[in-house]
């Protein structure tokens, strides 16, 4: 099958950690090298965000990806790259009418009205993966929210006007219902984690302090970072390792880690609290490895990754009860729940899970389990591509190539 992956802002060869590149870059590179793996064909179009970047590239992982120039080329914030999807659009349909994808497989919104457009008109099927919602952030950040204003009900239409909606949680298809997409189009295909980097055997890094929690994440406030350093006033003996953010020489300079930093201060705690600044994905699991364990306790959180690698490497995870974190995590077996911005709630468990080594081993061994049984890449390849089939005009093409098979 030739597959085109519609990534506007998050370019699958970026580093990871930055404010906007995260998951969703991953998602992008794991997914495009699994299906490549399974044979398929793919091409990622993203925006150039650097005038140093080639046009097209060979990513490692054999896919291809492809720069269009739609804006300065250099980084613009995603909230603020609306303006320039009619001439990313554009670009894209002028690729797509010399060599037609099967399928385009659109990530976030904006690539989402960009593929609608140019899926209508070439008349390719659209599966869509909104990766984050408008309403959700909406309802979380109230005013510090900066999306344009238009996004939720460009959402919406980007839902509906789609062939399919792959959700990558449970939690995320309840709140497509409730914008009025409807359910029969919709399916869960979570996101992986590659199992062959994230293992429980390996040297761990090193430890500052008899117990170590770790809390990997841009270093934006929904995160909870802020919750788990007030937490971490009530645990005694143990360290805070928080990962993520600028890269350590321009961390200094980064507000966020600056307020972070501060709040370690004024609780007296600064000695047991490191923000590392970016690590780079080769380094993450010996850095998971050496946490007792994982703490993932944002506000909400659309999938969440870092839970999966924690659990890869047989870590156990303390993950706030919200979005994809409940699919994954499950309490009192992988790990455990607490309610989101609750720091008494968090202390406590923090508590329970350090002074119990035992229990949290068990929990780590359950969490590896589970990531290498349900979540690894090939798996969720293989998940999207029955999504694609799903799509009518592909549906009917493979019945017809099964059939020709059959008969040959
Ligand atoms: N990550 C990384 N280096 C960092 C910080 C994060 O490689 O310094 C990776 C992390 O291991 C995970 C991804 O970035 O694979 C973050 O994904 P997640 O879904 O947890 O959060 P998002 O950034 O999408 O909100």
């Amino acid at each position: 099958m030739r597959i085109a992956m519609v990534s506007e802002h998050a370019n699958p060869l970026a580093a990871l950690g930055d404010v906007d590149a995260g998951g969703q870059n991953l998602h992008v590179a794991e997914l495009s090298a699994a299906l490549v793996r399974l044979g398929h064909d793919v091409t990622v179009y993203t925006r150039r965000d650097d005038p140093k970047q080639p046009e097209t590239k060979r990513a490692p992982g054999g896919y291809r990806v492809v720069h269009l120039t739609a804006g300065p080329r250099r980084h613009v914030p995603k909230d603020e790259l609306l303006p320039y999807m009619n001439d990313f659009a554009r670009q894209l349909a002028a690729r797509t009418a010399r060599r037609r994808p099967d399928v385009l497989h659109a990530h976030f919104w904006m690539s989402g009205m960009v593929s609608a457009l140019v899926g209508r008109a070439q008349e390719i099927p659209v599966v869509q993966t909104f990766h984050a919602l408008g309403t959700v952030k909406r309802r979380h950040q109230g005013d510090a929210d900066t999306s344009p204003q238009k996004r939720i009900a460009v959402e919406r239409a980007v839902g509906r006007a789609a062939t399919r909606v792959a959700a990558t949680c449970s939690d995320e298809v309840f709140e497509l219902v409730r914008m009025g997409i409807p359910r029969d189009k919709i399916s869960v295909v979570p996101c992986g984690v590659d199992v062959d980097q994230f293992t429980p055997d390996g040297p761990p890094a090193q430890k500052g302090a008899p117990r170590r929690v770790l809390s990997v994440g841009r270093l934006v406030p929904r995160k909870g970072f802020g919750e788990l350093i007030d937490a971490l006033a009530l645990v005694p003996d143990a360290e805070l390792v928080i990962v993520g953010g600028p890269a350590p020489n321009r961390l200094g300079r980064d507000p966020e880690a600056r307020r972070l930093r501060d709040r370690a201060k004024r609780l007296g705690i600064a000695d047991r609290v490191h923000l590392t600044g970016q690590v780079a994905r080769k380094d993450m699991p010996a850095l998971l490895r050496s946490a007792d364990l994982v703490a993932c306790v944002p506000w909400y959180e659309p999938f969440g990754i870092v839970p999966l690698e924690a659990m890869a490497c047989a870590v156990p995870v303390l993950a706030t009860a919200v979005g994809g974190l409940t699919d994954t995590v499950v309490d009192g077996v992988t790990g455990l729940h607490v309610p989101p911005r609750n720091v008494h709630a968090l202390s406590a468990k923090l508590r329970e899970l350090l002074a119990n080594p035992a229990w949290c081993a068990t929990l780590g061994a359950a969490g590896c389990d589970r990531a290498r049984s349900r979540y690894t890449w090939d798996r969720i390849a293989q998940d999207t591509l029955r999504t694609y089939l799903r799509c009518p005009d592909l549906a009917e093409r493979a019945g017809r190539e099964l059939v020709a098979g059959v008969r040959r």
